[in-house]
């Protein structure tokens, strides 16, 4: 067995089955998330190009370099609200007649993946200006087995020690329960530890990374009611691993909106627990994306009713029955994967 089918056959688990909250800014709903037959979507990735017009207010065509993926989804439950709709209201920066002043380079949908501003240019969607660019600090502490950041009389410290470097100013005596979920930036150069720029979000009282305008690529994802949500988690995965491996970027590049202002977003991967999940996503997404450029050709033949080419499960998950066949240099291979199952 070659070493694509191996990898199948070892990432393959029972496909998630979870009943979650999708949570809007107008309203909720309730949802049964589906998992697919293995955790890579078996699709083209599939640009429509709509980019803002360049007068645009919210499309500045600042260059900058790219240190991040930033994701959202995009809050709005209500029918119809796909990537298209929110594409449209970037490109003309009008939303219900009113001008949509923030902006985000993809928008992801059942509908489409849509591209609105150039993947190098700055954009308004992490909540964080614009004023501070990705910046490193080198706190001179050593390298540990991690790095767990504390806060003590207005310094950072990490693993117990002062970093030196003091905490942003904020109306009040900063501790470290005002930190974001996510952290701080915090990464490895030389063998010490270096902290990235921070300051605190007046809106979400959060501590927060800078350069998530500047230096991130926003990608939004739709939630509105009726999608399949995780053909629409897939397809960001895939879009991610796009990126990633275009702009040499690894996984800790990928941030949730959350980690750039203390802000709720995404906000339906956040409360239900699905980050993580999310994250796996991208990784197989990755690897499989590397295959393909070695010149394997991919695809999933399904032999049970309930799986669509893409992978995708619908209607219920009992019975799973799909082949999987690669093609490199005309030799073909393939494997058969079942599973049965009363339920999920
Ligand atoms: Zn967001």
């Amino acid at each position: 067995m070659n070493k694509v089918l191996e990898y199948f056959k070892q990432i393959y688990t029972k496909p998630i089955f979870q009943k979650i909250t999708v949570y809007g800014w107008i309203y909720n709903y309730e949802y049964q998330l589906i998992g697919s037959a293995l955790p890579y979507l078996f699709e083209k990735l599939d640009i429509t190009e709509n980019l803002a017009f360049p007068t645009n207010t919210n499309r500045p065509q600042t260059i900058k370099e790219k240190k991040y993926i930033v994701i959202h989804d995009t809050g709005d439950t209500s029918l119809g609200r796909g990537a298209k709709y929110w594409s449209q209201v970037v490109k003309e920066q009008k939303y219900e007649n009113k001008l949509y002043e923030a902006s985000f380079q993809y928008v992801v949908g059942n509908d489409g993946i849509y591209h609105n501003i150039p993947d190098d240019e700055v954009a308004y969607h992490a909540g964080d200006g614009t004023k501070y660019d990705y910046t490193l600090y080198d706190t001179h502490i050593k390298q540990a087995n991690d790095c767990k950041l504390t806060i003590k009389e207005g310094y950072y410290y990490i693993n117990g020690q002062n970093t030196n470097i003091k905490v942003p100013d904020a109306p009040k005596a900063l501790t470290t329960s005002d930190l974001n979920d996510n952290g701080i930036l915090c990464v490895v150069q030389n063998g010490t530890y270096h902290l990235g720029e921070t300051y605190f979000n007046q809106t979400y009282q959060k501590i927060a990374n800078r350069g998530g305008n500047n230096n991130g690529i926003g990608i939004e994802m739709c939630i509105d009611e009726k999608t399949d949500l995780y053909l629409n988690y897939q397809r960001l995965a895939k879009l991610c691993a796009m990126l990633l491996d275009k702009y040499h970027l690894d996984l800790s590049s990928i941030r949730p909106h959350h980690y750039f202002s203390g802000k709720d977003c995404p906000m339906t991967a956040r409360k239900n627990h699905l980050w993580d999940h999310f994250m796996k996503l991208v990784e197989v997404e990755k690897a499989v994306l590397s295959f393909i450029k070695e010149g394997y050709e991919i695809n999933l033949i399904p032999k049970s009713s309930n799986i669509l080419s893409s992978g995708r499960i619908i209607n219920d998950c009992h019975n799973i029955c799909f082949i999987v066949t690669t093609k490199k240099d005309n030799i073909e291979e393939s494997y058969e994967f079942s599973w049965e199952s009363p339920s999920c």
